[in-house]
């Protein structure tokens, strides 16, 4: 699994506000990240595999 880090990884700007490594200011917490499909047409088509739904929204 991916280290959540404690401060946001200063050069990913994401909106998914519904992950596990999301953090306030639309930061990502996560170590590093991998993004897919290999031969993508388009931005539409590529997605972040290291995504996990976080648990709680409390
Ligand atoms: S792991 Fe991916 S989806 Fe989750 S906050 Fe980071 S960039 Fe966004």
């Amino acid at each position: 699994m991916t280290r959540k880090m404690d401060r946001p990884n200063e050069g990913i700007r994401c909106v998914v506000n519904t992950c596990e490594y999301y953090m306030s200011g639309d930061h990502c917490s996560a170590e590093q990240i991998k993004v897919g499909p290999r031969n993508a047409d388009n931005s539409e088509e590529t997605d972040c595999s290291t995504f996990r739904k976080r648990d709680s929204f409390s």
